[in-house]
């Protein structure tokens, strides 16, 4: 259960300092805190751009993370246990490196104790992210189970409110029936379109790629020679008001 789960009230509240040293203020500013009263914490210098939901043990991140430097890629997973395994392995590579600057390998990366179909609107602001990955969610194969599915109309509108026009959703998983399940609510989205692998590629677009081989999941599902469906999603512009 999440009732042990601590959120911010906004994502201004929120302090970022234990999970990227290297890009936070040094002056801490007065925040509202989620029992009402005064906080301080030290702001992000730069906001959260990637995001993996349901991380797992983080072979997605790690793999990200030297392609992206200077833009923070966060890792948001639901089990205590395996959360704390991915902090850990992310102060040992940072602690590897010379420098604990912004630049500096694996700085850029953290990884987030949430239930992400509850409070990502308070942790991510809205229009940041540039990659939302969705990466072998849990099936529910049931249907009374379906509303546990971390794809619904309603998250997808929790993800356009974060997401930056033109960003791009990556979805991929070994089961069909949820591949068709994810496409068609992206697709049902009027913020969302689907966009091929091609046009991603021509783009030069690397998120693809990396999380066709980079994360443990897929790694299991090569390993069992199953199928992997990926399908992506661009974030539309809102439309104007004239
Ligand atoms: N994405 C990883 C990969 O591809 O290797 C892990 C996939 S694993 C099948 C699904 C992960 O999502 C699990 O680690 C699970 O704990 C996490 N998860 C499930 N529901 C979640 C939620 N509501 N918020 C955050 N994480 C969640």
């Amino acid at each position: 259960s999440d009732h042990a789960l601590t959120y911010p009230v906004s994502p201004q509240a929120m302090d970022w300092s234990s999970y990227y040293p290297a890009f936070v203020s040094k002056d801490e500013v007065p925040v509202e805190s989620q029992q009402g009263q005064g906080n301080s914490v030290k702001r992000l210098t730069t906001s959260v751009e990637i995001a993996d939901i349901g991380c797992g043990f983080g072979g997605l991140l790690f793999a990200l993370s030297p392609h992206f430097p200077g833009k923070l890629i966060l890792g948001l997973e639901i089990r205590t246990s395996v959360t704390e395994f991915v902090q850990e392995k992310i102060r040992a590579l940072r602690s590897q490196q010379s420098s604990t600057s912004p630049d500096a390998a694996y700085q850029n990366t953290a990884c987030l104790r949430a239930n992400s179909m509850k409070f990502l609107p308070n942790f991510l602001p809205k229009s940041t992210l540039t990659h939302l990955f969705l990466c072998f969610p849990d099936p529910h194969f049931k249907a009374r189970k379906h509303k546990a599915r971390i794809v619904s109309p309603t998250l997808n509108s929790e993800y356009a409110y974060v997401m930056r026009s033109g960003g791009i959703v990556y979805t991929i998983t070994d089961v069909e029936d949820l591949h068709l399940w994810m496409k068609g609510h992206f697709e049902g989205h009027e913020s969302f379109e689907y966009v091929s692998e091609e046009e991603l590629e021509k783009d030069g677009d690397v998120g693809v790629k990396v999380m066709r081989t980079e994360t443990e999941e897929g790694k299991k599902v090569e390993r069992n020679g199953g199928t992997k469906f990926v399908a992506c999603f661009r974030r539309k512009e809102d439309p104007g008001w004239d």
